[in-house]
């Protein structure tokens, strides 16, 4: 027997996998039975600030998703990226958008946070659903200086948060870019990040759409407009 067949089960009996909406162990992996019956699935597609831009989501952030979302985010789950990375790039298939020579970037995080974290979590969700969707994932913006947290903030506030925090890391080759957030709330936070990528291209470059895993509508002073699907 080699050293892998011996540890696979092994592995499997201490680090049992788990059901990324309830944490409960779930056998062969995925949502269990109980979060599937509970339909958590809430996918939403808006368009953000004056209608330049959609952004589609999976999820509602609320319930066990948020909590999933939290333990993403705080407790270094990163086991949750294939899950997640999933059920975005599904529901982009869904709504039949069209990414074909489009490259994703993360929506980035500023450098001192993400060495605290270790993780920017929006980054290692958009290198999964690139992957799946068979399009390049870059970093092309970066965070060029620490602001607020915006959870605490009203919708007016987020919007000037977040202006000029952004800068291009890099140069774009492709014609499109999707940016990818893990959560979308006011979306002041996306439109600043779009902004930014079509400033630097002088318009060259679209930005039709963004996704975000979850879609926070309710607070921050922010109304779906295309309404919910
Ligand atoms: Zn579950």
């Amino acid at each position: 027997m080699t050293g892998r067949q011996l540890w696979q089960p092994l592995a499997a009996l201490l680090f049992p996998e788990r059901c990324p909406l309830c944490d409960e162990i779930c056998v062969g992996g995925g949502v269990c039975g109980a979060c599937r019956e509970e339909a958590v699935h809430s996918p939403s597609l808006r368009s953000l600030g004056d209608g330049g831009l959609l952004c589609l989501a999976p999820y509602g952030y609320e319930g066990k998703l948020r909590d999933a979302i939290l333990r993403f985010k705080f407790e270094g789950r990163r086991d949750y990226v294939p899950f997640f990375a999933e059920q975005i790039a599904r529901e982009i298939r869904a709504q039949g958008l069209e990414v074909q020579g489009a490259v994703l970037t993360p929506v980035p995080m500023s450098r001192r946070k993400k060495r605290e974290r270790g993780y920017n979590q929006s980054q290692l969700l958009a290198q999964e659903v690139g992957r799946l969707l068979g399009i390049p994932c870059a970093e092309l913006l970066e965070k060029a200086g620490e602001n607020q947290v915006q959870h605490f903030l009203t919708a007016e506030e987020r919007k000037r948060n977040v202006k000029g925090v952004y800068a291009m890391k890099k140069g774009i080759d492709r014609a499109e870019v999707i940016l990818l957030d893990d959560i979308v709330t006011t979306g002041s936070t996306l439109l600043e990040c779009a902004g930014t990528l079509r400033q630097a291209s002088s318009g060259l470059v679209q930005v039709r759409f963004c996704a975000a895993l979850a879609s926070d509508a309710k607070s921050g002073g922010c109304k779906a407009e295309s309404g919910i699907l």
